[in-house]
């Protein structure tokens, strides 16, 4: 249960997510970063270093190369990524980029199983609650999610609120097409994770990412087989909502 406090700033950030999405609504990418900077307060992108995060780095980047960016390491990456990560914020002049671990994997999880057994456990543990207490620290935080990654992606808007948080979530990109996207990587020349090449458009942990056939949905190869879509990492109208994540 919120408390008193925490509920009535909830409330007033949902009337305010909602006065910055009107606001906003014509805007560009750049304009609602360097908006979110001056308005909202302390603020951090969370970034997986995935498929396409390069393209909200870079923006991030142009506005403050010492902006905070969060990446979590599940210790379930990809080498890929890993390396991956290092050398885009190399790239980029990235100065404060934080790597989250979990930190009590060994007692919870000591022989690295758990995703097999319980996906969602997994990810609580090395996901959503390594990040939300990382977050605690922030008045906000930025995403890449975009509109067109999967049909429960589809009604994302820019800005939104955690209503079991005083947090308010900013998606800079949430109206770019896949083709905005790919013309934004062509202008700029910048490298795209190497798994993407590989048939990996959406990249995750390596133990719950598979490659995607053509004509799927990007996010198909994201916890094949089962029922799980999102890692739980956002939390929307004070639920966990299986409707979108950073990666
Ligand atoms: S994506 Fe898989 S390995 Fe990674 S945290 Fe979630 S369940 Fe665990």
């Amino acid at each position: 249960m919120l408390h008193n406090g925490t509920f009535d700033r909830a409330y007033r950030n949902d009337g305010r997510a909602a006065l910055l999405n009107a606001r906003f609504a014509h805007s560009g990418a750049i304009e609602v970063i360097k908006a979110v900077y001056r308005e909202i307060g302390k603020v951090a992108m969370v970034s997986s270093f995935g498929a396409d995060s390069v393209v909200l780095l870079r923006l991030i980047a142009q506005v403050d190369r010492n902006a905070p960016v969060l990446f979590v390491d599940t210790e379930m990456l990809f080498d890929e990524t890993l390396e991956y990560q290092v050398r885009v914020a190399d790239m980029l002049g990235l100065t404060n980029v934080h790597v989250i671990k979990a930190g009590n994997t060994d007692f919870h999880d000591p022989a690295g199983t758990l995703h097999e057994t319980d996906p969602n456990a997994c990810c609580s543990l090395r996901k959503t609650a390594p990040l939300q207490k990382a977050l605690s620290h922030y008045d906000g935080w930025i995403s890449g999610r975009k509109r067109h990654q999967s049909g429960t992606r589809a009604r994302l808007n820019m800005f939104e609120v955690e209503d079991n948080t005083p947090r308010i979530k900013v998606n800079p990109l949430a109206l770019w097409s896949a083709q905005d996207t790919a013309r934004f990587m062509k202008d700029t020349q910048l490298p795209r994770h190497p798994l993407v090449a590989k048939g990996y458009p959406s990249i995750g942990c390596a133990p719950c990412t598979t490659p995607v056939a053509e004509g799927e949905d990007p996010r198909a190869g994201r916890w094949r087989e089962t029922e799980k879509e999102e890692c739980g990492i956002h939390f929307v109208n004070g639920k966990m909502v299986r409707t979108g994540d950073t990666t």
